[in-house]
């Protein structure tokens, strides 16, 4: 497998730190909004990333942040006179919705910023300790950026070429620092913000230093796989490759991987420009897999332009696969024969070509645009050759196959077989409610349906928990 590593600038073969297992760390939204089409991508391409992982047998620790402290979440907050946790609350539920709309796997872990708040104090302090960071005069420290001798190494930037002037360096106070392109790490609040003690003063963090904390505390020192959209390379990512190889002593990440941006009318979608889409506008007029289907349409490195025609075939798209998908469904209600016919050997090796073909496409830097073409070669190939004189056997693989592909790209074709995390929920909580109301066969008739469903329920001290068998 090959990944386009920012930091090589170059496709190289991905050897895991630990035999057959990933460490994966993706940077998340800042939750002031509902999330746009634009910071879906990210989501979309990674957990298909993990997906064709988990696919080939590696066990994931997927660790994705969300970032619930910052500027827009406060000013939002001041906006609604409420609370910021308000905000960063309300939106990380949302956030979470629409993901699950989207297919999109929980990670194993997703953090909060205002949680690891010791964590970042700690990390302030050893880069302190190390010469790598100072304290101002106010109680902000700064990162000491020319103390990292390879900063630059990521974005491929010549130190000697940088200016002051990025979104981390105008916090506060450019005259305070030693120099411009130091960054800052902790910084004193202002009325009406949330701040923490500190041995500083009462502040906040910077944003670069959360990063660096959640991954070091949920994955270890060193990662595999570090990834987030290409406006994080700089100053983000390089900011957090000089706090966590400085503090840590460690190299950071192996692989760093960074998906283009999603457009609109050729410029960058973001809510600064107010150009963007919400997922929950998409979903007004589409089923999200649509969106999901019409992301993974183009190479993650690629820019993709948003557009009304584009959405229009990726759903026609995504309808040719469910057609074919629902096609070998019916076929099997009659089909006969648990064995593939002497004949179908031959057709059967045929079919499988296709997930070579797949296979191929994603073990080349994850290349979903030629792995949906595979499954579309598939899906061409089950219409003309699987029909109803074809065996059970037959047409139960090619199924198989159709519906394999089809969920490491994360793109449900058999949707009254899936049930949606939500629909899960709601049935436990009317299991809750029928136990309540003692209607204990009710509430066992719901366990059943699930069971059916292959959803195993376990009552526990903390609740009833699920998971699918
Ligand atoms: P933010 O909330 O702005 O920090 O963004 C969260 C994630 O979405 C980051 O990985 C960004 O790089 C990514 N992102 C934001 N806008 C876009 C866009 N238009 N296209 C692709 N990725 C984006
Ligand atoms: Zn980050």
């Amino acid at each position: 497998m090959k990944i386009f590593n920012t930091l090589s600038r170059r496709k190289e073969e991905f050897i895991p730190l630990e035999p057959g297992k990933v460490r994966m760390y993706v940077c998340g939204p800042t939750v002031y909004n509902l999330i746009h089409i634009g910071n879906a991508r990210p989501m979309i391409v990674f957990d298909t990333v993990r997906r064709y992982m988990e696919h080939k047998g590696y066990e994931v620790n997927y660790v994705s942040n969300f970032t619930d402290v910052d500027d827009k979440i406060i000013k939002q907050a001041i906006a609604e006179g409420v609370d910021s946790t308000v905000i960063s609350e309300r939106y990380i539920a949302e956030c979470k919705k629409d993901m699950e709309a989207l297919n999109v796997k929980p990670a194993t872990t997703h953090p909060l910023a205002t949680q690891e708040i010791c964590g970042m104090l700690d990390m302030i302090g050893t880069l302190i300790e190390k010469e790598h960071a100072y304290v101002a005069a106010d109680g902000t420290v700064y990162y000491r950026t020319r103390s990292f001798k390879e900063y630059g190494k990521l974005s491929h930037k010549n130190i000697d070429d940088l200016r002051g002037g990025n979104r981390a360096l105008l916090v506060s106070g450019e005259d305070q620092k030693e120099d411009p392109l130091d960054f800052v790490l902790w910084k004193p609040k202002k009325e009406g913000e949330p701040y923490w003690d500190s041995d500083y003063c009462k502040g906040r963090p910077g944003w670069h230093i959360e990063c660096s904390v959640m991954s070091k505390k949920y994955l270890g020192d060193e990662i595999d796989i570090h990834a987030g959209g290409e406006d994080l390379i700089f100053p983000h990512h390089e900011n957090e490759i000089a706090q966590s190889e400085a503090a840590n002593g460690r190299e950071f990440a192996k692989y760093w991987m960074h998906n283009a941006f999603l457009n609109i009318d050729n410029r960058k979608m973001s809510k600064s420009l107010g150009n963007f889409f919400t997922v929950r506008d998409i979903s007004e007029k589409y089923d999200l897999q649509v969106l999901r289907f019409f992301m993974l349409s183009a190479h993650y490195r690629s820019p993709l332009n948003f557009s009304a025609d584009l959405m229009e075939s990726a759903k026609n798209g995504l309808d040719r696969i469910i057609t074919a998908a629902e096609n070998l469904k019916f076929l099997l209600q009659t089909a006969q024969g648990e064995e593939l016919a002497a004949d179908e050997a031959k057709l059967f090796e045929e079919a499988q070509m296709y997930v070579t073909q797949f296979d191929a496409a994603m073990d080349d830097d994850f290349n979903t645009a030629d792995a949906i073409a595979a499954i579309f070669d598939l899906v061409k190939w089950s219409n003309t050759n699987v029909n109803a004189e074809s065996s059970k056997a037959l047409t139960e693989a090619v199924f198989a196959e159709m519906k394999e592909l089809a969920d490491i790209c994360g793109l449900i074709i058999d949707k009254q077989a899936e049930m949606l995390d939500a629909d899960i929920e709601k049935l436990i909580a009317d299991r809750q409610q029928a136990r309540k109301d003692k209607n204990f066969a009710r509430a066992d008739e719901i366990r059943d349906e699930l069971l059916n469903k292959g959803i195993v329920l376990e009552d526990t001290r903390e609740g009833v928990k699920w998971k699918r068998a």
